[in-house]
């Protein structure tokens, strides 16, 4: 791994790791380059893995796997646990790394290492609560007992939008569960998962137990993986197209899938909510990472009674945002990802204003250098615009008018996505069933932000399978082993 000079101003040495992470060593190398996606600088080069090196990433899970399986719950516990506190520790350096490969808002990137690390703290504690069941059958012939146990090797394969937290909200119920993992993170933003396995190490994880590896070749690394007869589980976070193209992978070698998918959330605002409420609602809903988060909401149907006040009120709000680098610590609205990403917005915006939508505030990509798209609200976009069925993973707010609660919870469930939605209303029985109808895995009612590492996080339609977090998320790496007992 080399870093350029830059990039070393910023971060801690000691979280400078060195490449490839297989069986508790560090291998460097390069091929992979990190760009600052507020200049389109280089920031470093990381270890491009072959298919070779996952090949000796699986045998090192697998080497690890039966001792960290026959270690005691209490002490996986408190590994996990020490991991949390040394994440908690270095929360400011972990917050700049991420804000430098991400570009998110240094405010957003400490947002992140906090519940980042809240998995590891979650998942210390789930670890020795591993549920068991015992029953009688009804006929009187037998007793049922139902252990839970390890699935097995785990391959996890993480997104560039929260780069710490969509790690360890994995890792943290796999290794509670008992299982030993390969970390997969995205190319843009490895340093980030480097870092963190680092920490892992010094809070005493065993070699083998965690392993990452950054590649050029995702596709062909996780084939290799997913066919050997070792690898029992695959745990993805990201797009719909990649997770369908796994799912059809997996099912070669009947891999048990943990999917979380893309999103396209409504953001319902009824006559009767309390404005200023809805209006902060919004504004995390939509511009927490700068609009790149699967939760993020995509649209927003506001009702007749309150449309006018609550575009002009999103609109001061997008508008006083400042714009600039996720590092510098002013920013409120930091660069996306990559240049296409970007062409992405600007595709689905323009396609908006030319059939008809207006730009109260932003509509065209910013020229600086860097990635950078304004905060931009659009008014009068038809129903049925390219921007109200893809995901924009942008500073971008659509606002769409509509009259009756039959008429919005039509348009709300009028997507192949079922992830998040957010309803307000003063009225809770109303926004209770608005929200039975809606199809959503998640659903916050007056409140803008529903993550948490205590709920069970995921997604119903094309917006995947399985959940994250929770008592339920560790589950995600245990199979049920079944004991008929005659005594
Ligand atoms: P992506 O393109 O699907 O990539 C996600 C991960 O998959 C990256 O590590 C990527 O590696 C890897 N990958 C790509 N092609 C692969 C293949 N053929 N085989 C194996 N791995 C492959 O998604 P993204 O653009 O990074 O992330 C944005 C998406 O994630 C959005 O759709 C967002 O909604 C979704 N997301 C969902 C959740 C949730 O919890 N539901 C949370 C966050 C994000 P490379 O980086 O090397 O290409």
């Amino acid at each position: 791994m080399t870093f350029h000079a830059k990039f070393s101003g910023y971060a801690d040495p000691a979280l400078h790791a060195m490449g490839l992470y297989i069986g508790g060593k560090w291998q460097s190398g390069s091929g992979i380059t990190v760009l600052d996606p507020s200049t389109g600088n280089l920031l470093a080069e990381v270890a491009d893995a072959a298919i070779e090196d996952a090949q000796r990433a699986v045998d090192a899970a697998d080497a690890a796997a039966a001792g960290w399986r026959a270690t005691p719950p209490r002490q996986r516990s408190e590994i996990l646990r020490r991991w949390y506190q040394l994440m908690t520790q270095h929360a400011e350096e972990l917050a700049t790394l991420i804000a430098l490969e991400n570009g998110k808002a240094l405010a957003d990137a400490r947002g992140e290492v906090a519940y980042a690390a809240e998995f590891f703290r979650w998942y210390a504690e789930e670890a020795t609560r591993i549920p068991g069941e015992f029953r009688h059958t009804p006929s009187g012939s037998h007793n049922i007992l139902v252990d839970h146990e390890p699935i097995g090797i785990a391959v996890l394969i993480t997104p560039w939008n929260f780069p710490a937290a969509m790690a360890t909200r994995k890792i943290g119920p796999a290794l509670a569960a008992g299982c030993t993992v390969i970390l997969k993170p995205a190319s843009e933003t490895p340093l980030t998962a480097y870092a963190m396995a680092r920490l892992g190490e010094e809070a005493g994880v065993p070699p083998g137990v965690v392993n990452v590896l950054t590649t050029s070749n995702p596709g062909g690394i996780t084939n290799a993986m997913l066919a050997d007869p070792r690898v029992r589980k695959l745990s993805f976070t990201g797009s719909t197209g990649v997770g369908r193209v796994l799912l059809a992978e997996a099912a070669k070698s009947v891999v048990s899938c943990s999917m979380e998918l893309g999103g396209n959330a409504p953001f319902i605002v009824f006559d009767d909510a309390d404005l200023e409420a809805a209006l902060d609602g919004a504004m995390i809903a939509k511009m927490r990472n700068a609009g790149e988060a699967c939760t993020a909401a995509n649209r927003f149907y506001v009702q007749a009674g309150i449309h006018d006040a609550f575009v002009a009120g999103l609109t001061a709000r997008m508008k006083s945002l400042k714009i600039g680098p996720g590092y510098d610590p002013e920013t409120q609205c930091g660069p996306m990802i990559t240049q296409n990403a970007v062409r992405k917005i600007d595709r689905l915006v323009s396609e908006a204003l030319a059939a008809g939508a207006r730009a109260t505030t932003g509509g065209k990509p910013l020229t600086e250098n860097g990635y950078f798209y304004p905060p931009t609200v659009l008014e009068n976009v038809p129903v049925n615009a390219s921007i109200a069925r893809e995901e924009i993973f942008g500073p971008v707010a659509p606002v769409y008018k509509f009259e009756s609660d039959d008429e919005a919870i039509r348009l709300a469930n009028n997507t192949e996505y079922g992830l998040a939605a957010y309803i307000y209303s003063r009225d809770l029985k109303r926004a209770m069933k608005v929200g039975k109808r809606i199809e959503t895995g998640m659903l916050g009612i007056n409140r803008g932000l529903m993550s948490d590492p205590a709920a069970p996080f995921g997604g119903v339609k094309h917006s995947g399978l399985g959940r994250e977090g929770g008592v339920t998320g560790i589950l995600e790496f245990m199979e049920p082993k079944y004991y008929a007992v005659d005594y």
